[in-house]
């Protein structure tokens, strides 16, 4: 059986993630292509450019962190500037900025825009009513969560069935429903149906548009931008290819991925190394189960040779958060004598820090554990279960 790292593990790295999160900038290009106004802007990182685009596009501009989280805005990283003066000091003031541990590298500036009216649209899957799911408030410019909890009425929402798709006259209602300003009304319409076609045309998993503005002239003008595309379609989308140089990586996960493991990084401490992916899931459960916290979600794949796993152990062995290393393998195909000699070469070739638990049974089980034995101390455990192993892993790692 061929596993799913080793199908994919000679594509190019910016396929294997699933979800391509774009900056604000990006996302108002690509609502852009759809129809849907947004301000006339430009990226740089940096200042002099800044300014530059500032005095082409006319002030007041806007200067807006270019960063892969939302809440710019209090962090200091979204300012107006009256004049060049202006624009130069926030420029600089927001580039290199810190925000949630986010450097700021790009900015964008834009047109400043008058505002009526703050509100917040978007449209994402619901996946338990297997429906798109339309949202809208009135209560935009502040976390849509916020309004969940507090006002969970002023949220209109709109199910939508992907085979049927969203007509006009539906999408007029949601808008009456969400009791927007009645000046907003047909310019809410237009961008809602062109951001559905967005959202299904263009593959995304999110748009997402806070805030929706109603300008004191009467037009709606979209001031920031969410997206989220779903690199699963890559293919029907060749120039979405672009977006990959700016996508947030865990580090971690670009070295595993470079080597074709299925690597996941997680908050906790045990090192975690399993074959298949089902047995991978189980083991991060029940390292869980067991009172800890797995560093790592990581799949070797079908085969158990030493490279595979010096591979494996030196990502896990590179995570300064590993405290423990919990090796999981069911041998199947792979017999376990295969599995045992696997993990010895490949201790001699990467130094590990952190102690190793092993739990090994399946296909002769027996013959690897038997390998495995004379060579087992402080740094090289075995255990019986599944359980048991995850304990020791668990222990070894407080
Ligand atoms: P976020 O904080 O990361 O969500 O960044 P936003 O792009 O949503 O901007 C935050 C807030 O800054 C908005 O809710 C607006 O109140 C304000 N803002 C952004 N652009 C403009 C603009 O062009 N004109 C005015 N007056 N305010 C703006
Ligand atoms: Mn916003």
């Amino acid at each position: 059986m061929i596993s799913v790292g080793e199908l994919r593990a000679d594509e190019p790295r910016w396929v294997q993630s699933d979800a391509m999160d774009l900056l604000e900038y990006q996302g108002k290009q690509f609502f852009a292509q759809y129809g849907i106004p947004v301000s006339d802007g430009e990226a740089t990182g940096d200042v002099e450019e800044a300014v530059a685009i500032a005095n082409r596009v006319g002030y007041p501009v806007v200067v807006k962190a270019q960063v892969h989280t939302g809440g710019r805005g209090k962090a200091g990283g979204v300012k107006l500037a009256e004049n060049e003066v202006e624009a130069r000091e926030h420029a600089g003031n927001i580039l290199g900025l810190d925000i949630k541990g986010h450097i700021v590298k790009t900015i964008w500036v834009e047109k400043a825009s008058d505002i009526a009216e703050e509100y917040y649209a978007s449209f994402t899957l619901d996946r338990s009513a297997k429906q798109y799911l339309g949202m809208l408030s009135a209560e935009g410019g502040v976390e849509i969560e916020t309004v969940a909890e507090e006002n969970p009425d002023a949220i209109a929402k709109i199910h939508v069935n992907p085979a049927e798709g969203l007509s006009e006259a539906q999408c007029r209602q949601w808008v009456v429903a969400a009791n927007l300003n009645p000046d907003a009304t047909e310019g809410a319409v237009d961008i809602l149906m062109k951001l559905y076609e967005a959202y299904v045309q263009g593959d995304a998993d999110l748009v997402e548009i806070n805030p929706l503005i109603l300008k004191p002239t009467g037009e709606v003008h979209a001031l920031d931008a969410k997206v989220s595309l779903d690199s699963n379609a890559d293919f029907r989308h060749p120039d979405y290819e672009q977006y990959d140089a700016t996508q947030p990586r865990d580090e971690r996960e670009t070295a595993a991925h470079e080597k074709g493991l299925q690597y996941v990084g997680l908050e906790g401490t045990v090192g975690v190394i399993a074959n298949g992916a089902g047995l991978a899931m189980s083991t991060v459960d029940v390292v869980n189960q067991v009172g800890g916290k797995p560093a790592n979600f990581l799949d070797v794949g079908g085969g158990a040779n030493a490279d595979m796993f010096a591979d494996a152990m030196n990502v896990i062995n590179n995570d300064p958060s590993v405290k423990s290393i919990f090796i999981n393998i069911f041998g199947g195909i792979t017999r376990g004598e295969e599995v045992a000699n696997g993990i010895l070469e490949a201790m001699e070739r990467v130094s590990i820090d952190a102690p190793i638990v092993i739990r090994l049974d399946g296909t002769n089980a027996d013959e690897g554990r038997a390998i495995l034995e004379p060579r087992l101390n402080d740094k090289l455990m075995m255990e019986p279960t599944m359980l048991e192993a995850a304990r020791r892993a668990v222990e070894l790692a407080e």
